[in-house]
This record gives structure tokens, sequence and C-alpha cells, in this order.
């Protein structure tokens, strides 16, 4: 398929998922079971194939390049299926330029420091791509539906009131402008599965031996406050969705869409940098046409001999 049709496709799979305006967004109005009837699953995993493809081909110029940084945040209630969309989207790519950084409950040493600081140790170098799998996010999400954490976060008394979730927000929405235009490209996925879903997916783990080790007893008990994290969510990428740091509200109880909506937000994102190999200029040209003429001309030396030893 060439590369025009891919991006024609690539929009309308994201175009009904993207939000850039936070003040129009409700949950609501996303559907976490929505495959849009596009396409079919043999087609869409051909398409992942490209994308994935294409994807490969962008890092190695974004590497090359060495001027843009991509920082991609994930963020989803447990078996939304995070790990399994990163694996696949990612596959394709050089694990020079790609770094995955899964943050879980924060060190004595991190709540030490301000809520971003160990956010912030890992963003991505320019020419590289970097995963959030969560991120500070979680800032004002679990810890503003389970308020015990944010105590534990060692803030002076006085500057804790019912503003700092407000106060949360404005601050990350001002971390990310300053990212961007500090040269990195910022996409945040929401991957949106419905509380039935997970049900299943926890069911089904339960059901696998292999599957066992990513059951955690406390992810059940988590389902209790689904409503409140549904209402941290929305009022998280009200706050937060902006045209320079999109929010994708990603349809995820059928993996196989999830991937592909992710894969073509970055497709797209990565597309629109017009990246192209560093130009060569005419001193580095002379020098390499110096460099294959040395190359040319060397002699081959003759290789040692082995000795072979007296009897
Ligand atoms: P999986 O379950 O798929 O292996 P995960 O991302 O859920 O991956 P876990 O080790 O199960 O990893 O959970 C990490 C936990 O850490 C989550 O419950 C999350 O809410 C919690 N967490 C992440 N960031 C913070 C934070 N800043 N403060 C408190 N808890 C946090
Ligand atoms: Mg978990």
């Amino acid at each position: 398929m060439p590369r025009k049709e891919i991006l024609k496709t690539t929009r309308r799979l994201t175009e009904p998922f993207i939000v850039t305006k936070g003040k129009d967004f409700r949950l609501k109005d996303f559907d976490p079971t929505d495959t849009r009837g596009l396409i079919d699953k043999g087609e869409a995993a051909q398409l992942l194939e490209r994308g994935v493809q294409w994807l490969a081909e962008e890092q190695d110029m974004l590497y090359a390049q060495d001027r843009w940084s991509v920082l991609l945040v994930f963020q989803a209630m447990d078996a939304a299926g995070k790990d399994s969309t990163i694996k696949h989207v990612m596959s394709g790519i050089n694990p020079q330029g790609c770094h995955v950084s899964s943050f879980k409950v924060p060190s004595k040493e991190e709540l030490e420091h301000d809520f971003l600081w160990r956010y912030i140790k890992r963003l991505p170098e320019r020419g590289c791509i970097g995963i959030f799998n969560r991120s500070y996010y979680e800032e004002v999400l679990v810890v503003r539906v389970h308020q015990d954490i944010l105590a534990r976060q060692m803030l002076p008394p006085e500057l804790v009131s019912e503003r700092i979730w407000d106060e949360r927000l404005t601050e990350i929405a001002n971390f990310e402008s300053y990212l961007t235009l500090q040269g990195t490209v910022v996409l945040k996925f929401f991957l949106y599965v419905s509380k039935e879903e997970q049900k299943k997916r926890f069911l089904a783990r339960l059901d696998r031996p292999d599957k066992h080790w990513k059951f955690s007893a406390s992810d059940v008990h988590e389902r209790q406050y689904w409503n409140d994290y549904m209402a941290a969510f929305e009022e998280t990428i009200r706050a937060t969705a902006s045209k320079r740091a999109p929010w994708f509200v990603v349809p995820a109880d059928n993996k196989w869409f999830t991937r592909l909506v992710v894969a073509a937000a970055i497709v797209e994102a990565v597309e629109r940098l017009d990246l192209h190999y560093p130009k060569v200029d005419a001193q580095k040209k002379a020098g390499l046409a110096a460099a294959r003429n040395a190359l040319m001309q060397e002699k081959e030396k003759a290789a040692p001999r082995a000795r072979t030893k007296k009897a």
C-alpha cells in the first residue's frame, strides 16, 4: 500500500479518538467496544505490520537527525493492555533509540522530591523515543482516588488544599507545553477498557497459570473505585488535552483495534515532523571521498603465518 493511502487510513483511525480541546471532552462520548467497523481483523494485522515497519524507518531518521524526541505516555486501568500494546507497536523499533520506563509505587527517595522529579529523569533525549508505562498522570489519578497516598508525599501542610488537583493539572499542562517547545513530541494514550471486559481478563488470568504472575488481588480491590477513576480520568483529560500534547482515548476492549489506533497515532505524529537524514555538506563529502580512496589504496598486509612447532 502506498504511503499516501496508509496516511489516509491512519487519519480515519485516529480522528475519532484524538482529543485536542479538553473543554469539550466527555468520557461518555467514547465507547470501549468501538472498532469503527472500518476494517476486518486480517486487514488490521496487515496495516499494523506496515505501520510498525514505517515507524522503524522513521525512527532511524529521528535518531540520525538528533533534534526531536518523542514521549509516549500510556495510562489505563489494569488489564487494559498497556504492556502488550507497547510490545506490539514498538516491535520493529531499534532498542538503541528507545527506552521504556514503568512507574510503580514511588520509593522513599522519590517521595523526598517534587512530584515531577522521577519522571523528568526518564525523559527521552533528542533523537530518541521514550515510553512511559504509567506516568506523572498517576499523580492526579491514583493519588487523587486514594488521598492517603498524598499524605505520604511529605508536602508542607500549608501547601495542600482542595485546589491541589487543579494546581497539579495546570502544572502538568505547563510542563508538557514546555517539553513540546523544547522539541519533544508528546502523545498521551488512555486505553479505555470497560469494567466488564476487565473482569473477563482478570478471570482469564486466573485460568492460566502462566498469567498468574500478572494477577494481583489488589487489582480486584481497585474495581470498587472504578467510578472515581473514570471521573479522575475525565477531569485529567479535560485539563491537559491540547493541540500540542493531545490525548487519544483508545477503545481497549478489542486488543487488535487498540494496537492499530496507537500505531496509527504515532505514525501520523512522526510523519508530521517531516524527518530526513542529515544533509552532508561539501566538506564532509570530500572527507568521505578521501576515506574511500584511502581504503581502496590500502595494501592488504599478508596475514602473519602461524608458526609451526618444531617437533
Ligand atoms: P501490570 O499490572 O500490567 O504488570 P502495572 O503498571 O499495573 O503493570 P503494578 O506493579 O501492578 O504495575 O502496579 C503499579 C502500581 O503503582 C499501580 O497500582 C499504580 O497505581 C501505582 N503507582 C504508580 N505511580 C504511583 C504514584 N505516583 N503514587 C502511588 N502509586 C503509584
Ligand atoms: Mg497492575
